[in-house]
C-alpha cells in the first residue's frame, strides 16, 4: 500500500529548508510558513493567514509579501558572520558593509535595511545620479559609510561632494580613469572633496552567470598602469591623503567559494601595494557576489551555492590577514557590497491559478458515442483496449504513428473534425494509462504536463526567469499536507509565449516541471513564487500594460494570535497608472468614450441611461486592477 503524503514529504520535494535557509516551512495544517528568526518554529507567520486577512481587506492575488523580520534578520545575519569572524581570527580591522540599492530601491526596503544596519553602521551604495540622490536623503547613520559606484557625469559628481559638505563619510569609487581629474576639478568647484576608492579590473577570472565583470572584458575598472598613474596624479595635486578605498566587483551569484578566494589574493595584493606607493589606504571594498542558494543545493551547481556567509566571510579575513602580514601593511576594514544576500529572501509573490491547459482537455464525453467505422478510429480504439502491456514502449510508439497517420488522412480530407477528436482523445487516455510504466517517465512527462494558468505576468514581478533564465522556487502555500500529483508548469496572463515558468527545484538540480496539487472547484489554489527581493521587485516592465503589483508588508507579532500584523498595504499600479507612464492622458481617453457614446446616444442606438453607465464602468475599470480579478 501507498504511504500517506505527508508535511515531510513536501519539504523534501520543493527543498523548502534547503532554499529557506532557516526562514520558511511548513506548518501542522499543511501550509507554508514564513520562520523569520533562525527557524524558531514557534515564531512562525502563515502566508495563507496572510492571504486571508488580504481578502478581507478586499486585496486579491496577485500580489508581494514583504517579510520585514525576514530582511532585518539578514542584516544581522551577514554582519555577525563578519563580527564573529573578526574576532575568532584577531583580525584587527572593521566591517562595515554598505547595501547597493540598485538590488531593490524600494523605499520602505531601503529604510528598512538602514534602520536594521544602524547598530552594525551599515551603509549605502549608489550606482547612478538618481540612486545618489535616494541615498542621499535615506542614509541617517553619520559613522557608516556612503559610496558611490558607476559612471560618473559632473552632476553626479557634484552631488558627491554635496554628500561630504553635509558630513557624510562618503567615498567616491573611480571606475574609469577620466573621472580622476573631473572629480578633483569638481571638489575644486564646489570647496568640498570625497574620499576617493579605486576599483580595479582584477586578472582573476570569475565564475557564474556574470563571469565578464571581471577579466579583460570588464567594463568597469582600471588596469595596474591606471592604478599607478592614479595614485602620481594625486601626488602631484598633494591630495593622496583623500585615496582610502580599493574596491573590486567580480559579478554576481558567485556559486564557487575558490572564485572569491583567487581574487581575494590578487585584490589583497593590489591593496598592500597601494599602502606602500604611500596611500592611507583604510579600506577594501569586496563588492557583491554574496550568492543565494536557489536550488537548495549547497554545492557550486549555478544558482546553488557551495559555501556559506561565514565561509565568505573567513576567506576575506584571513586572506587580509596573511597578505597585511607579509607586506607589512595596516589590516584595512572590510566593506562588502551584498545586495542581492541581504534582500532575496524577504518578499515572495504570490498569485492566484485560475485555469489550466493540458491534454485533458481533449477528453469530453460526447466523444464516446461516435461510432466511425474509420479504420485509424477503430485502431486507437484497439490499442486503448489492451488490457495490460506487456510492451508498454511498443503501444507508444502505435500510438504515436497512428496519431500522425490520423493528422495526415484529415489534412486530405478522409477523416471528418469529430472523428479527429475521437483519436486525439483515445490518443491521451493510452498515454494516460501509460504512465504508470516508469520506464516510459521521461518520453511521458513533456507530454502529460499541464500549464496551470497564472494570475500575474513573468515580465513584472519575476523577470530574470524570463531574461536569464534564473531559477526561483515556486510552492504551494497551502495543502501541503496533500500529495501534488499534477506534473505542471506555470503560465502566465501575458499574450507571450515566453511567458511562463519552467525552472523548478529538482531532486538533483534544475528541471523543467514540477507537481503541484489537482485544482479543485470553488476553491482558490495559491503558489508563491520566492526569493525575489533582489532584483526581481525593481527591474520588472510593464509588457501587456500589467503593472507593478500591490505590496502587503508583514511584520510577526507575538501579541497577535496569527502571529502577525500587516503594517502597511501598497496598492498596485492602475491601468490608469500604467498609460500614464506612456504620456496617455487618462481624462482624455474618459472624454474621447464619452464622445463617441453621446454620439451613439444621439443616433439612438445607446439608451441615455445605459450611455452613462458605460462610460461610468469604463472609469472604473481605469482605477481597477490590470490583473484579472474573479470575484
Ligand atoms: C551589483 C553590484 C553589487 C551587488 O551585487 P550582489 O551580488 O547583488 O550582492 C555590488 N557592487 C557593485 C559595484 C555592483 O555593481
Amino acid at each position: 500500500m501507498k504511504k500517506k503524503w505527508t508535511i515531510q514529504n513536501s519539504l523534501d520535494l520543493y527543498k523548502i529548508h534547503n532554499w529557506g535557509a532557516k526562514m520558511f516551512s511548513v506548518n501542522k495544517k499543511g501550509e507554508l510558513t514564513a520562520t523569520p528568526f533562525n527557524g524558531n518554529e514557534k515564531k512562525s507567520i502563515s502566508i495563507l493567514e496572510v492571504v486571508k486577512e488580504l481578502q478581507e481587506e478586499g486585496i486579491e492575488a496577485p500580489y508581494v509579501i514583504r517579510f520585514h523580520d525576514i530582511l532585518h534578520q539578514r542584516v544581522q545575519k551577514i554582519n555577525l558572520a563578519f563580527k564573529e569572524v573578526i574576532t575568532e581570527e584577531e583580525y584587527s580591522g572593521k566591517y562595515l558593509g554598505v547595501f547597493p540599492i540598485k538590488v531593490n530601491q524600494t523605499r520602505e526596503v531601503v529604510e528598512e535595511i538602514v534602520e536594521a544596519g544602524d547598530d552594525f553602521d551599515l551603509g549605502l551604495e549608489a550606482g547612478s545620479k538618481a540612486e545618489l540622490l535616494s541615498i542621499l536623503a535615506y542614509h541617517k547613520n553619520p559613522d557608516s559609510l556612503m559610496i558611490c559606484n558607476g559612471y560618473k557625469d559632473k552632476d553626479f559628481l557634484r552631488l558627491a561632494c554635496l554628500g561630504t559638505k553635509m558630513g557624510r563619510k562618503l567615498i567616491v569609487v573611480i571606475e574609469q580613469f577620466s573621472e580622476l581629474p573631473l572629480l578633483l576639478e569638481i571638489g575644486k568647484e564646489m570647496g568640498a572633496l570625497p574620499e576617493i576608492g579605486l576599483r580595479a579590473k582584477l586578472f582573476s577570472n570569475s565564475s557564474g552567470k556574470w563571469e565578464k565583470s571581471s577579466g579583460d572584458s570588464a567594463k568597469f575598472g582600471l588596469t595596474s598602469a591606471e592604478l599607478l598613474y592614479a595614485v602620481e596624479l594625486l601626488k602631484k595635486n598633494k591630495l593622496i591623503e583623500k585615496l582610502t578605498l580599493f574596491h573590486f566587483h567580480i559579478g554576481s551569484q558567485i556559486p564557487d567559494i575558490k572564485t572569491f578566494h583567487e581574487c581575494f589574493f590578487e585584490g589583497g595584493q593590489i591593496f598592500a601595494e597601494l599602502c606602500k606607493l604611500g596611500a592611507p589606504m583604510r579600506y577594501f571594498d569586496t563588492g557583491g557576489g554574496l550568492g543565494v542558494d536557489y536550488l537548495g543545493q549547497f554545492t557550486n551547481n549555478y544558482p546553488s551555492i557551495n559555501y556559506t556567509i561565514k565561509d565568505y566571510a573567513r576567506y576575506i579575513v584571513t586572506t587580509l590577514k596573511e597578505i597585511c602580514e607579509r607586506e607589512k601593511v595596516t589590516e584595512p576594514s572590510i566593506i562588502t557590497e551584498a545586495g542581492r544576500a541581504l534582500t532575496a529572501h524577504h518578499s515572495c509573490v504570490i498569485l492566484n491559478i485560475f485555469g489550466e491547459v493540458s491534454y485533458k482537455d481533449n477528453f469530453n464525453e460526447h466523444i464516446e458515442t461516435i461510432k466511425s467505422q474509420n479504420s485509424l478510429c477503430k485502431k486507437m480504439k484497439s490499442l486503448y483496449d489492451i488490457k495490460k502491456s506487456t510492451r508498454p514502449h511498443e503501444l507508444f510508439n502505435w500510438a504515436i504513428v497512428t496519431r500522425s497517420q490520423a493528422m495526415d488522412a484529415f489534412k486530405m480530407g478522409f477523416l471528418s473534425l469529430s472523428e479527429k477528436a475521437f483519436i486525439e482523445k483515445y490518443f491521451w487516455l493510452i498515454m494516460e494509462k501509460l504512465s504508470k510504466y516508469t520506464e516510459l517517465h521521461e518520453s511521458l512527462e513533456n507530454k502529460l504536463v499541464t500549464q496551470y494558468l497564472s494570475n500575474f505576468s513573468v515580465f513584472q514581478s519575476i523577470p530574470d526567469s524570463w531574461a536569464i533564465d534564473q531559477l526561483l522556487p515556486v510552492v504551494p502555500i497551502h495543502r501541503l499536507n496533500e500529495e501534488p500529483t499534477q506534473i505542471a508548469t506555470l503560465a502566465d496572463i501575458t499574450c507571450d509565449s515566453d511567458g511562463k515558468v519552467n525552472h523548478f527545484i529538482g531532486e538533483d538540480g534544475e528541471v523543467d516541471t514540477t507537481l503541484l496539487h489537482t485544482l479543485k472547484e470553488n476553491e482558490s489554489y495559491f503558489v508563491g513564487i520566492f526569493l525575489t527581493g533582489a532584483y526581481q521587485d525593481v527591474m520588472g516592465d510593464n509588457h501587456n500594460l500589467m503593472g507593478r503589483l500591490s505590496e502587503a508588508h508583514v511584520y510577526y507579532d507575538e501579541a497577535e494570535p496569527t502571529g502577525f500584523y500587516i503594517e502597511e498595504i501598497v496598492p498596485g499600479e492602475t491601468p490608469s497608472d500604467v498609460l500614464e507612464t506612456l504620456k496617455y492622458n487618462p481624462l482624455h481617453m474618459c472624454s474621447k468614450v464619452k464622445k463617441q457614446i453621446d454620439k451613439r446616444i444621439k443616433e439612438g442606438k445607446i439608451m441615455p441611461r445605459e450611455g452613462v453607465k458605460l462610460i461610468d464602468f469604463y472609469e472604473k475599470c481605469l482605477k481597477g486592477s490590470t490583473y484579472l480579478n474573479f470575484k
